[in-house]
This record gives C-alpha cells, sequence and structure tokens, in this order.
C-alpha cells in the first residue's frame, strides 16, 4: 500500500508538472519569474522601498540573474554546503584580504623603500598569524599534510603579487599612499575597519547603500585610486553594464568621504591573478605609472556613475513589482557550472529565447 501511496505522488507530481509545461509552452511569461499576487506585490514593495539599504553585492546580483536574487534575496535560500576540510574560497579570500590590510596599516606616512624592502618578511609573518588563528578556530579541519600545502600555496601567491605591487609602487614612490583600508559604510563598527568608517548608509538620490572598500590610495593633491581585491578571477560584467560596483563604490567615495578629490583610476584587483581590471580616468592617473592602458574622460565615467545608479533604481522599482525571470546575463557556462541555484532554476535557453520574442511581441 505504502508503494503504491508512493507511485501515486510521484505521478500526481509529473502530471502537475507537465500541466506547468504545458501552459508555459502557450505563455512563456506565466511561470515565468513574474510574482502576479497583489498581496506579495505590496510586500515587495515594502521591503525594496526607497528606505531599504542596498549592498552593491545585491544590486549586481540582481543584474547579474533576477532569479538568482529572487532565491538569495527573497526566499533566503542557502545551498547546503559540506563543511570542507580545508578553507573554502570565500575564507582564503577573507585571509588575503586580512594580510593586505594589516600589511598597509604598517606603511606608515610614506611608502618609502625601507618599508618596501621590509615587506616580504612582513608578509609571511602576517600569513602565518593570520593561518594560526584560522586553525584554532576550527581544529576539526586539522589535516595537515593538505592545511600546510595550501599555506605555502597562498604564501608563493602573496610573494608573487607583492614583485607586481612594488613595481606600482615604486613608480609611484612618494605620490600616493595606501589610506583608507577596508572603509565600510553603513555597517555596524566592528575590529579592524577603518577609523574613519561610519556606521550609517551613504544615499545616492534616493538609492540608500552600504559597503566596504579594501582599499583606497590618495595623492597629495587630492586624487584617488580604489580597489577591489578579488582572490583569483575578477568579475565579469564590467563592459556588459551587469556589474557596477566600482561605479557605486566611488560615487559613494567622492560623496562621503573625499568630496574634494578627484578619481584617478577604481579598478578590481585579483591577488592570485596578478591584474587589475577597472577604470583609468584621463589626466588625473598620467603620472601615476598606467602606461598604455586605455583612459576615459572624467565625463565619461561621469555619465557611467549616473548610469550605474539609475540602472539601480530601475532593478529596485523591478523588485517591488515582483519581477524575477530566469534571465542570466552572466556567460551560460556559470550556469551549467558555477551557480548555486543550477538544480532549481529550470535555466532553459530556447523558453529564455522564447520569453523574449514573447515580449518583443507584446
Ligand atoms: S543557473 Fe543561471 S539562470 Fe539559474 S539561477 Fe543561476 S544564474 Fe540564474
Amino acid at each position: 500500500m505504502a508503494r503504491l501511496g508512493l507511485e501515486r505522488t510521484i505521478w500526481e507530481t509529473v502530471i502537475r508538472r507537465a500541466s506547468v509545461e504545458a501552459i508555459r509552452g502557450n505563455n512563456p511569461l506565466l511561470h515565468g519569474g513574474q510574482l502576479q499576487s497583489v498581496r506579495i506585490q505590496s510586500q515587495l514593495a515594502a521591503k525594496f522601498s526607497e528606505d531599504t539599504v542596498f549592498s552593491v553585492a545585491q544590486l549586481n546580483r540582481y543584474g547579474q540573474c533576477p532569479f538568482k536574487f529572487f532565491m538569495t534575496n527573497v526566499l533566503r535560500a542557502t545551498p547546503a554546503q559540506e563543511k570542507a576540510d580545508e578553507l573554502d574560497a570565500a575564507e582564503q579570500g577573507d585571509l588575503y584580504h586580512e594580510v593586505l590590510r594589516k600589511l598597509f596599516e604598517s606603511v606608515g606616512t610614506k611608502v618609502d623603500i625601507a618599508w618596501r624592502a621590509s615587506v616580504p618578511e612582513r608578509l609571511d609573518k602576517l600569513l602565518d598569524e593570520a593561518w594560526v588563528r584560522w586553525d584554532g578556530e576550527d581544529a576539526n579541519r586539522r589535516h595537515q599534510g593538505r592545511e600546510r600545502a595550501l599555506q605555502e600555496r597562498m604564501r608563493a601567491m602573496l610573494h608573487k603579487w607583492w614583485q607586481f605591487e612594488e613595481g606600482q609602487l615604486a613608480e609611484r614612490q612618494g605620490v600616493v599612499i595606501p589610506k583608507y583600508l577596508e572603509w565600510s559604510f553603513g555597517f555596524p563598527l566592528e575590529e579592524g575597519v577603518a577609523s574613519t568608517s561610519f556606521e550609517h548608509s551613504v544615499s545616492l538620490g534616493s538609492l540608500r547603500m552600504r559597503g566596504r572598500i579594501d582599499r583606497i590610495d590618495t595623492t597629495a593633491d587630492e586624487r584617488f585610486l580604489l580597489y577591489d581585491y578579488k582572490s583569483r578571477s575578477i568579475p565579469q560584467g564590467q563592459s556588459q553594464g551587469y556589474d557596477f560596483q566600482l561605479q557605486l563604490y566611488t560615487a559613494v567615495v567622492q560623496q562621503a568621504l573625499l568630496p574634494n578629490s578627484k578619481l584617478a583610476a577604481a579598478m578590481y584587483y585579483s591577488i592570485e591573478g596578478v591584474e587589475q581590471k577597472g577604470t583609468v580616468i584621463k589626466g588625473a592617473a598620467d603620472d601615476l605609472g598606467f602606461g598604455r592602458r586605455r583612459k576615459v574622460s572624467e565625463e565619461e565615467w561621469v555619465r557611467k556613475v549616473d548610469g550605474a545608479i539609475n540602472l539601480a533604481k530601475v532593478y529596485r522599482q523591478s523588485m517591488q513589482s515582483g519581477a524575477f525571470p530566469v534571465a542570466p546575463r552572466v556567460p551560460l557556462s556559470h550556469c551549467a557550472r558555477v551557480c548555486e541555484f543550477r538544480h532549481v532554476c529550470r535555466f532553459d535557453p530556447v523558453q529564455n529565447a522564447r520569453s523574449e520574442e514573447f515580449e518583443g511581441d507584446e
């Protein structure tokens, strides 16, 4: 009997799914990520109102794929994860951030030759100290052989990164100083954040923001360089327009931290990849060793920042109206292999193309 009950449940599920697919076949917009209930829409309007404080990561996530945003920020679904024996990617990123913050906190008032010469030894010490703390937090993960190998790998990466960084600092010696490290806004103040950080959010027009900026270098003549560290790859989406972290962070800094300063460059900075990608401003960055890197005019950058703020507001309106379509702008390889929701989102490139056609016909 129990077996019959199970079979019945399975068949009911199959029939229900088949009927949904039949409806989607006639109208791909139905069951396509648009929440129709007026009651739910009014709840969403309150949840994503002008009083809501957004992080750039949330807005970028909506830009990458509204359905992914729905899973994480509306349903608050968290994929099950097995406890790893060694540091996962996020923990490795935290460790790199901590080492670099402490390294640059030791600079003092000038990046001079003596400080530069001390860096390799400082990196080793900072990494070892951070490692001991991590190790002490979870003794169950002490698989000594693998752990040691990972630690040495990260050490080698930090030294490789320093070779590149030292070249840049040497070129800019006396001109720039890494001044604000882990500068945050809209978060509770805690140990390790820059003392200039503040707890309140920053408003860009009607958009309230919170965030943490990894590093801001300044010059004596009031220019600044903004960096966002990544452990490995630099996010795609800057040129496609769905990643606007650097634009929004620049606007926040110019409004709340350095109102009299000009942006010279805003860059993603991969530690292991030893590369930087972002925007360098013509004129403002000419003497800062950016070589033949493509530069944009200040006016062009201001247009991009304004565009990013406006796009973020459009996203907010879409969230309020319940629009969470399965419409990824990330590469399909991300859907196929990386996204933690790939098993539940029913992403179908053919179906998506049909939805776009259908919307165009309306
Ligand atoms: S797999 Fe792709 S379409 Fe599905 S939620 Fe993730 S990013 Fe969106």
